[in-house]
């Protein structure tokens, strides 16, 4: 029987894929399917200073922390990049990054364009940017009517920097326009089945070909 030497390719490099829009692009739905499909991929938790919304989880949605904690974390090197958006502070805990790019798990992170380019200077090649733009500015309104969870006057906030947001899409690597969920979705898995293949992820590769060509 052939003696199949592909157990050393598994080994591979995680992948941190940054998933970002304005609110009401459908980031949060396209994370969640992915995250539900794909074993491999787990959600940066974030910490934050802003209160916990009816229904958010302590510790699975974000760490809700004080202004005194999150000093604290900045102090002590905790994060491996943070920001304020809107009111509040947001930042990115390092020590959960780190262990999965060493166990080859990949992380998804919703955050912000501030946060992806502090990322990108920190993490460089295993970070993957992927932007979501809505098909117009009518229908991010009409998204964010129908969620039925803001009133007016935060609409009417969020619209005005959606355009804010929306205008660093050219520092993604990918930029997707959300027509459909369902077809967003496939094109954020086809791109992470393609980055995990890349030649520098596959950290197996060179045991493999060496054995490959020494075999016969
Ligand atoms: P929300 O308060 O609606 O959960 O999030 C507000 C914004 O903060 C979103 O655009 C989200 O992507 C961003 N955000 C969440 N966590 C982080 C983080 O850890 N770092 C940064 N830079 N942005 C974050």
């Amino acid at each position: 029987m052939d003696r199949d030497l592909s157990a050393t390719t598994r080994q591979r490099r995680g992948l941190l894929i940054v998933l970002s829009s304005p609110s009401g692009a459908g980031k949060s739905t396209i994370s969640r399917m992915l995250l539900e499909a794909d074993a491999e991929v787990t959600m940066s938790v974030s910490a934050t200073t802003r209160p916990a919304r009816p229904g958010e989880r302590e510790d699975v949605d974000y760490h809700f922390v004080s202004d005194g904690e999150f000093d604290r974390l900045i102090e002590t090197g905790e994060f491996v990049e943070w920001a304020p958006v809107f009111d509040y502070r947001y930042g990115t805990p390092k020590a959960p990054v780190k262990a999965a790019l060493k166990a080859g798990r990949d992380i998804l992170f919703d955050i912000d364009w501030q946060g992806t380019q502090q990322l990108h200077a920190a993490m460089g090649e295993d970070l993957v940017r992927i932007f979501i733009l809505p098909p117009s500015m009518e229908e991010l309104e009409r998204r964010l009517r129908f969620r039925g969870t803001d009133s007016e006057e935060v609409i009417a906030f969020r619209m005005q920097r959606a355009a804010g947001e929306i205008s660093h899409w050219a520092e993604y690597d990918y930029v997707l326009i959300n027509r459909s969920t369902e077809d967003c979705l496939l094109q954020v898995q086809a791109i992470v089945a393609a980055e995990r293949l890349k030649r520098q992820r596959q950290v197996g590769l060179v045991a493999f070909v060496r054995d490959l060509v020494a075999s016969r």
